[in-house]
């Protein structure tokens, strides 16, 4: 199935031929459709599939449709477990959105918060986050969910590997219950599960 039929616009197609990609790996034919449907997902992959894209791009879709007047709050917040993988996420954010009026930025550890503080003042649509920088900002007031309309969780079984979960359900939280998640991981165990279980709220409309 080639991009064009995967009901991304003009803007990412153009983005996407620049950048030479010829048509969707499985992961992208297979999430592309059900993020722009709104649904929740877990999905299972590894690095080098194609995973960021497969995300990114129905995210960015989904924004620049969506837009109305525009706070300077955050709309999609990715949170990755490495400052490593913020940065490489972010710059894909970039470069799929570069025909698209749309924001991003990444924050981590381990550099001076008030620069980040900065940027966000001035707005950000898209934030790619480790935990631990999040929730610190969170705490100074510096970042605020009330317009949050997806949340990826990218590496999860990394992220609850290398101790974050109390992060996470901190940051969970704080989060308004109306939002779609997504989650990636390069395996579903049974903490993985639970995490993806616990920040979906499609439960919510299960029987009771
Ligand atoms: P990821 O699995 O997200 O780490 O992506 C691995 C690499 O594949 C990245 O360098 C992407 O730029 C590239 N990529 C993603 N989607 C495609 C595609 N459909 N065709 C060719 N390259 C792609």
């Amino acid at each position: 199935m080639p991009f064009s039929k995967l009901g991304l616009s003009k803007p990412l197609l153009q983005a996407i031929k620049e950048l030479g990609y010829k048509k969707p790996t499985p992961i992208q034919t297979q999430a592309i459709p059900v993020i722009l449907a709104g649904k929740d997902l877990v999905a299972t992959s590894q690095t080098g599939t194609g995973k960021t894209a497969a995300f990114v791009l129905p995210l960015l879709e989904k924004l620049n449709k969506e837009r109305t007047l525009r706070g300077k709050r955050i709309r999609a917040l990715i949170l990755t477990p490495t400052r490593e993988l913020s940065v490489q996420v972010e710059a894909n954010v970039a470069l799929y959105s570069k025909h698209l009026k749309l924001t991003s930025m990444a924050v981590y550890g381990g550099v001076d918060t008030e620069p980040q503080k900065q940027r966000l003042i001035e707005g950000v649509d898209i934030l790619v986050a480790t935990p631990g920088r999040l929730l610190d900002l969170a705490h100074q007031r510096a970042v605020h969910f009330d317009e949050l309309e997806v949340l990826v969780l990218d590496e999860a079984d990394r992220m609850i590997d290398m101790g974050f979960t109390d992060e996470l359900y901190k940051i969970l939280d704080r989060l308004p219950p109306h939002r779609q998640n997504l989650l990636f991981s390069a395996t579903i165990t049974d903490s993985v599960r639970e995490l993806a279980y616990d920040f979906s709220d499609s439960k919510v409309s299960e029987p009771a």
